[in-house]
């Protein structure tokens, strides 16, 4: 990491500008003599001999250490110095680690730097006291902003432009009540307003979507995200929850294998019948998941359906999966879930061919298509909140750029350090 430091002093001596004016004054439009000083966690590296290398496997701490002229009792102690901050038998192969050793003909290591991830670091102090600490690296975030089309997939459409494919899990997540991203198809059209976390120049993560556009059957869904008194969440602009009474599939990255229909063949009884669920294709042990918040009303095993949960949501509706590999210990009749929580796995006990989970969808009663019903939607922003959120809306629409030939990931506005 680099720190400019301006030499005010030289400057008023040079440029005489005015009477003890600070850097900043004094740069209006002449040039000002700035010496770069490297700096890495916090160390001046130009005062050492600075060393950068990998872990390698089964390399220890003594290994690294003892070519530096480390004697094996202070590295014995340090090791046993560490022990409260880092464990030094969990260095791990492949990470990298910088020695900081003496400019003198000695060249000793005073100092062991070992990168425990991109962000967070430990420094191993050999001089005088010895001591360890942990220390961060500053995280700058970026807004960034992506747009495009659907090509081939979504996670790869994003890749080519240059965006963390993560995004795409993100989409789904914040439009899994409103858009069924197992039914994604080309021509769909996305676009991304979020941030992202750089360290050193280098991304370790998406942070956040602020807003975005899915276009579906030519159809606009925005989403902007809001966070305010205990509401948080993705609303439309008209700051209705995106977020639905239930998920629309109890599977993540399955596809469906089977549709909701009066009449089909059934692959294991060999004949025409009713399949009145969804039948989502997934590998033995994939986690089921509750898709609305409710109480278990069974939860066993059954000659046809195998081990099956079925839950109560509400006075209208239930919803029951089958033929899982497990029911998760826990779940059974009377035990509360909420959304999103596993309730057992993908397997294919029971009448099934293959590992799936036939997902049924009750409402009053009655067995019904999940994916044809209008199901209701989470409660949108308070009154009170609106022009709140109308300025957030005004303002994550002012950092999407005007004109964007060519689709591709942007930096916008300014870089924030944290
Ligand atoms: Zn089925």
């Amino acid at each position: 990491m680099k720190k400019l430091v301006w030499w005010s002093v030289l400057a008023v001596i040079f440029f005489s500008i005015g009477c003890g004016p600070s850097a900043e004054e004094s740069n209006d439009g002449t040039e000002i003599l700035v010496e770069e000083i490297n700096e890495e966690y916090g160390f001046v590296t130009d005062s050492f001999l600075v060393i950068k290398d990998k872990v390698r496997k089964n390399q220890n701490l003594s290994e690294i250490l003892l070519p530096y002229g480390v004697p094996y009792a202070t590295i014995d102690m340090i090791a046993r110095a560490s022990k409260e901050v880092f464990d030094v038998r969990k260095l791990a192969a492949g990470k990298p680690y910088t020695i900081f050793c003496t400019k003198d003909s000695s060249g000793y290591a005073t100092c062991f730097i070992y990168e425990a991830n991109p962000r967070d670091y430990v420094v191993f102090n050999l001089r005088d006291s010895l001591h360890v600490y942990m220390g961060k690296k500053p995280i700058e975030k970026r807004t960034q902003y992506v747009k495009g089309t659907v090509n081939s997939s979504l996670y790869v459409d994003l890749q080519n432009r240059g965006a963390d494919p993560v995004l795409a899990i993100e989409l789904s997540e914040i439009y899994a009540w409103t858009i069924d991203f197992y039914r994604i198809q080309k021509g769909d059209a996305f676009e991304i307003l979020y941030t992202e976390n750089f360290v050193e120049g280098e991304s370790i993560g998406v942070d956040r979507i602020l807003s975005c556009t899915f276009t579906h059957y030519d159809k606009p869904i925005k989403a902007y995200y809001f966070e305010e008194e205990g509401e948080k969440g993705y609303f439309d602009e008209n700051g209705n929850n995106l977020k639905k009474a239930f998920l629309k599939a109890p599977v993540k990255f399955s596809r469906i294998s089977s549709g909701y229909s009066m009449k089909r063949f059934h692959p294991v009884q060999k004949r025409f019948k009713a399949h009145l669920g969804t039948d989502y294709a997934a590998p033995t042990g994939t986690p089921i998941v509750a898709v609305g918040d409710g109480v278990i009303s069974e939860a066993k095993y059954k000659p046809n359906n195998g081990n099956y949960v079925k839950m109560r949501h509400n006075s209208v509706y239930e919803t029951q999966y089958l033929h899982m590999s497990k029911i998760k210990s826990g779940i059974k009749p009377g035990a509360r879930v909420q959304q999103g929580d596993v309730i057992g796995y993908v397997g294919s006990t029971g009448l099934a061919t293959g590992p799936h989970v036939c997902f049924r969808f009750w409402k009053n009663g009655k067995q019904v298509d999940h994916r044809r019903e209008e199901l209701p939607s989470a409660l949108p922003i308070a009154e009170n909140l609106m022009a709140k959120f109308k300025l957030v809306i005004a303002k994550n629409d002012s950092l999407i750029p005007v004109s964007q030939p060519k689709a591709v990931n942007i930096v916008v506005g300014n870089p924030v350090k944290r």
